[in-house]
């Protein structure tokens, strides 16, 4: 894939914190640093934690050579722009502009689930497994899908999220302004405020509930996509435990009858997907599908 000394300067935007780090071409993080979130100022923090990485490199670790970053949806991938719902003044932000500007190198950009399922499918659970579906439960929903081992983009690169999938027609209002979406009844941002209280305190018809809305979710998802595997992680999942993951399968046996989706796995992320690792991934990962989709078959 690429040197093995080679390395790449990690980003990652999720909704709570800004990461950064180096990471070598065997998915190995050699320097890390890590800020929540600031409430403004989002640039000066990232810039400076990009600087403070770059600084504390050790005289054995390769210059980065580009840059992978992954960064919560939507985004905007051919302008270079990100919308993460949790940095309001970051919309259709400059990013990949401001961080070649700041680093002199070739960024690479895509959303925190295309990360992931690229890591996934580099060195994680999914190196087997060419079609899948990876949904990310956590502050907001994040996910996206790999075709017969392409990550699949879409016109702004955001394709297979499914955070607004609508699972109960008429139902609760959503942060995009429509609703009954799946982020509205399974992100902890949206279950957090209608209980009013932590999410390790729900009860289990609360519980129940958030598990059959992803269970609806998933199954229009593998129906449409046509995959064998789904992955899925974050706080939503570690917090409910085996019983959120029971009532989604339930639901999903039912609404799952179409004879291509009796084999549909629903399977935990293993935990490997780090996630200075996945936004390497994404720089590096970039050449081996650009010559894939260049390949005349
Ligand atoms: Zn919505």
């Amino acid at each position: 894939m690429s040197d093995a000394s080679e390395t790449v300067l990690s980003v990652v935007i999720d909704p709570g914190r800004l990461a950064a780090g180096i990471v070598s071409s065997d998915g190995d993080v050699l320097v890390r640093d890590r800020v929540g979130t600031p409430g403004r100022e989002v640039w000066r923090s990232l810039e400076q934690i990009v600087r403070r990485i770059l600084a504390a490199r050790p005289e054995d670790v390769a210059l980065p050579s580009m840059v992978g970053v992954s960064c919560a949806g939507p985004i905007d991938v051919e302008a270079g722009s990100v919308s993460p719902a949790s940095v309001p003044a970051w919309s259709g932000f400059p990013l990949r502009d401001h961080l070649e500007e700041l680093t002199g190198l070739t960024v690479h950009l895509d959303t925190l689930a295309g990360a992931a399922a690229t890591a996934e499918r580099w060195l994680g659970d999914a190196v087997e497994v060419p079609s899948f579906l990876l949904l990310l439960l956590d502050q907001t929903i994040e996910s996206a899908v790999v075709i017969d081992g392409v990550r699949l983009r879409g016109a702004h690169g955001n394709a297979g999220s499914i955070a607004h999938l609508m699972v109960e027609p008429g139902g609760a209002p959503c942060t995009c302004g429509a609703s009954g979406c799946l982020n509205a009844y399974a992100s902890t941002a949206a279950l957090e405020t209608e209980m009013n209280r932590p999410m390790r305190r729900a009860t289990p018809s609360i519980v129940d509930r958030t598990g059959i809305m992803i269970g609806r979710a998933i199954a229009s998802a593998a129906a449409a996509f046509d995959v064998t595997t789904v992955f899925v992680g974050g706080a939503v999942i570690d917090t409910f435990g085996d019983p959120v993951l029971e009532s989604l399968r339930r639901e999903l046996a039912l609404r799952s009858r179409l004879t291509h989706l009796s084999g549909l796995q629903v399977v935990e992320l293993s935990g490997y997907g780090q996630p200075l690792v996945a936004a390497a991934a994404v720089a590096l990962c970039a050449g081996a599908e650009m010559s894939r989709r260049n390949d005349p078959e």
